[in-house]
This record gives structure tokens, C-alpha cells and sequence, in this order.
């Protein structure tokens, strides 16, 4: 899903990275034997880990409800598994597009986390919506040029 020729190499080693659970947040740091309190930085609610940070924060939620609204989901994702289903029996273009959106989303979260973590700002749903749409927009435009290209490529028909 993560490593196709649709999606941004960045936006790629990025997700792959998270996916792998190889981001530096609390949980992961307190593995390697450092001890420190952990706290979601975005909800500041509960203990801050991947899984937590990308499905289960109400701020990822809210985002993921944004994010299927868009596509026009009923059912919320809350895993990787959830949102992959979200195409099941849809067309292929449907299923490229969605795994440049859930590309999009993880890498926004991310950003956001990283944001609040380095910068000490509070959370703003609408502004980072926006940034999930850009990004998802750059992910699209991108897919559309890839499209485009392997249009371009295929052996003239006889
Ligand atoms: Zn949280």
C-alpha cells in the first residue's frame, strides 16, 4: 500500500516508518530503557503511542471522521486494517486514491504531533484539516501526474 509509484517517496518512508512502530514517541523511547512520564502531546489525556497517536486520539478520530466524510465512508477507521476495508468492492482508482488519503492522513498526524511536541502549540482541528487536505490534495495531484504517465507508457492498442 505504503511503497506504490502513486505515492511520494517521502510520504512513503515516513508511513512506513510509523507503520513499523519505529516513531520516536513516548512508549517507543521508554523501550529502550529511558525512563520518563508519558503523555499524549495532542490530548494530553493518555499514555503517547503510535497506535494511540494515528487511530485512538480524539484528534485522530475527529480527523479520520473528516477524512472518510470526504469519500464518503460510513464507517470511521480506528486501525490500518479498518481503513484498508474502507475500499473493499470500490474501483481501483477508489482504492489508489484512499491509500494516498490514509498516507496523507498518518503523515499530517505526525506533522502535528511533531509540531506541538517542538513548538509547544495547541491543537487547532481546522487548521490541520486543511493541512490533511493539501496534503492529500499533493498526494492526488501527484497520482494524477503518475496516472498520467503510465497513460502515456502503455503499448498503443493494436
Ligand atoms: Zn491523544
Amino acid at each position: 500500500m505504503v511503497w506504490n509509484s502513486h505515492i511520494p517517496v517521502k510520504s512513503a518512508a515516513t508511513t512506513w516508518k510509523l507503520l513499523c512502530n519505529a516513531g520516536a514517541v513516548d512508549l517507543n523511547v521508554q523501550k529502550k530503557g529511558v525512563k520518563l512520564p508519558s503523555r499524549c502531546y495532542v490530548c494530553c489525556q493518555y499514555e503517547e503511542s503510535l497506535k494511540h497517536l494515528l487511530w485512538e486520539c480524539e484528534f485522530a478520530k475527529k480527523v479520520w471522521k473528516c477524512v472518510c466524510l470526504k469519500f464518503k465512508f460510513r464507517n470511521w477507521c480506528s486501525s490500518l486494517l479498518d481503513a484498508r476495508k474502507a475500499t473493499n468492492g470500490r474501483s481501483p482508482m477508489i482504492k489508489q486514491l484512499w491509500d494516498a488519503a490514509i498516507v496523507g492522513t498518518i503523515v499530517t498526524l505526525w506533522r502535528h504531533r511533531n509540531t506541538i511536541y517542538h513548538d509547544d502549540r495547541h491543537n487547532d482541528l481546522s487548521r490541520y484539516t486543511s493541512m490533511i487536505r493539501r496534503e492529500i490534495r499533493a498526494l492526488i495531484t501527484h497520482f494524477h501526474s503518475w496516472a498520467f504517465l503510465q497513460q502515456d507508457c502503455r503499448p498503443p492498442n493494436s
